[in-house]
């Protein structure tokens, strides 16, 4: 490795330290932070952040860039040096085209639209949050603009949470999904046998839920020397490094599968920031691809491993052993069928897998729209409610139970919920090649045992880092280009067989 590489990468590491510390303070800001702690905490956060910012987009970071780029030119594309390069001249771009001013009348915005939010969630009244959206959409063109855009302004938004991807790509996997998916649930709904989840509505004892929830933590392979487990309001991941990962969940006496399921969701998040490549720690590689990338590993471990059959045969006799006389009289399999049960609900959180995708093209949809123009803000609930009539023929009570429940928009992130699809079609292309390349697995699952799935995804995807791009690794690790053909397969067998279509 020449000397300018080397020079650049000591710089980058500096940012790296600089937003793990950041991280540390907002998760501890989410976990064991006082109340009256934010009046300060807010204060080191946006200070740190404005240092990090500073740091990545200085001169003396660009010229070691460019030294950096300039000494490895004539190195292979898929070469560690090149991919690295590449990585970090992205995040450079996006940090450096974006003013100082924008990012802080983003924030000033943002930080007001959070607490509009919250009021007219609590009061069910979309009027309230209207111009606070308008002003985000607003903002959210004009960076769209200093970032630079060819095909759609959406595309510049998209790229910050999957980067190279764009809408043209997008547009004709979640249609062919949607032709397929309304009338699947329709059908589901109308046509499909009951599944019974009675014995679900009971209370089970928070200390068992916890001890289930380790157990499965430890077979999945989630390492507690570089992780922990606590509790917060939303559960969530978070990375310092592949040394440190920690993940949070949430627990209620009188849902057993909440807890549960999140915790099997945010492991497979943690699995994927453990697996980062050590030897490239502190450099742009030790990351991530993209959020879709990270989502396919989460929904993976979440719905195509935790709710399959194998999986409750392994692990429902620990379930009614930890609750003795509760679930006495249910089987694995209805207990299968109940982990699985396809209900066309308001609340995208909740969705099951047929529904929740229906939910993210409604909400892909109208942001689109909001950004070229062809929606104002005022008219979102109009435009909402009258998607959730067609695509799952259910009317949203109120505001409320409709376009108020995420919090996304209120945050300035629009182009996020796409990814949640993404990761879900991807889930399917890469289990299906998982399997492919070691037949085993699935037998395994029935056994309780994971680590060949792990270190097929350690070695397919979770050690390049963030070398490729989402459709450069698709292509890499599948042979093809990302398709629902995975997806679509899986969710009709699936859901077939348990509704008897
Ligand atoms: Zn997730």
């Amino acid at each position: 490795m020449g000397p300018k590489l080397e020079a650049f990468k000591k710089r980058w590491a500096e940012y790296e330290i600089l937003n793990q510390t950041l991280s540390l303070l907002s998760w501890d800001m989410e976990t064991y932070m006082p109340e009256e702690g934010i009046k300060s905490r807010a204060e080191h956060i946006s200070y740190l952040n404005e240092i990090s910012h500073g740091h990545l987009t200085s001169s003396k970071t660009l010229s070691l860039l460019e030294g950096a780029e300039s000494e490895t030119a004539g190195h292979d594309y898929y070469s560690d040096e090149a991919g690295m390069l590449r990585a970090a001249r992205r995040v450079f771009e996006k940090e450096s085209r974006v003013s100082e001013d924008l990012v802080k009348r983003l924030a000033r915005t943002a930080s007001i639209a959070n607490s509009v939010w919250i009021k007219a969630r609590r009061e069910s009244d979309f009027g309230i949050f209207s111009g606070v959206l308008s002003e985000i959409v607003g903002l959210c063109s004009e960076k769209a603009d200093m970032i630079g855009w060819e095909g759609r302004r959406y595309d510049a938004l998209l790229d910050l949470h999957e980067p190279c991807m764009t809408s043209a790509v997008i547009d004709p996997l979640f249609e062919d999904l949607k032709s397929f998916l309304v009338p699947l649930a329709a059908d589901i709904t109308g046509r499909g046998r009951q599944v019974n989840t009675d014995f679900l509505a009971q209370n089970f004892s928070i200390k068992s839920q916890e001890e289930f929830g380790f157990m499965i933590l430890a077979a999945m392979g989630y390492d507690l020397k570089r992780g922990r487990q606590d509790i917060s309001a939303h559960p969530f991941t978070t990375s310092f490094s592949p040394y440190d990962v920690r993940i949070t969940t949430r627990y209620s006496e009188d849902s057993l599968l909440s807890a549960l399921f999140s915790t099997v969701h945010e492991c497979g998040h943690a699995l994927y920031d453990q697996g980062l490549p050590l030897d490239k720690l502190n450099t742009p590689l030790c990351q991530p691809v993209s959020l879709g990338i990270h989502e396919s590993q989460s929904r993976m471990w979440e719905n195509i491993v935790g709710r399959s059959r194998p999986f409750w045969n392994h692990f429902f006799p620990e379930v009614r052993r930890l609750f003795p006389g509760q679930l006495d009289d249910v089987d694995p399999d209805s207990f299968y069928r109940a982990v699985n049960r396809v209900e066309k609900g308001f609340i995208r959180v909740e969705a099951d897998e047929v529904t929740y995708n229906l939910h993210v093209f409604i909400r892909y949809e109208i942001e689109k729209s909001l950004m070229d123009g062809s929606l104002s803000a005022g008219d979102v609930p109009d435009a909402w409610n009258e998607k959730y009539r067609r695509y799952l023929g259910i009317n949203p009570p109120d505001d409320s139970a409709g376009c108020l429940q995420d919090i996304h928009w209120a945050h300035g992130a629009i182009g996020y919920f796409p990814t949640y699809t993404l990761g879900n079609i991807l889930a399917a292309q890469f289990y299906g090649k998982a399997i492919e390349d070691a037949p085993a697995i699935p037998g395994e699952t029935g056994r309780g045992i994971f680590s060949g799935l792990l270190s097929w995804l350690r070695k397919n995807i979770h050690g390049h880092g963030s070398k490729f791009t989402s459709e450069e690794l698709v292509r890499r690790v599948c042979g093809t280009d990302m398709n629902t053909g995975p997806y679509r397969k899986y969710l009709e067998e699936k859901y077939g067989e348990i509704y008897e279509l």
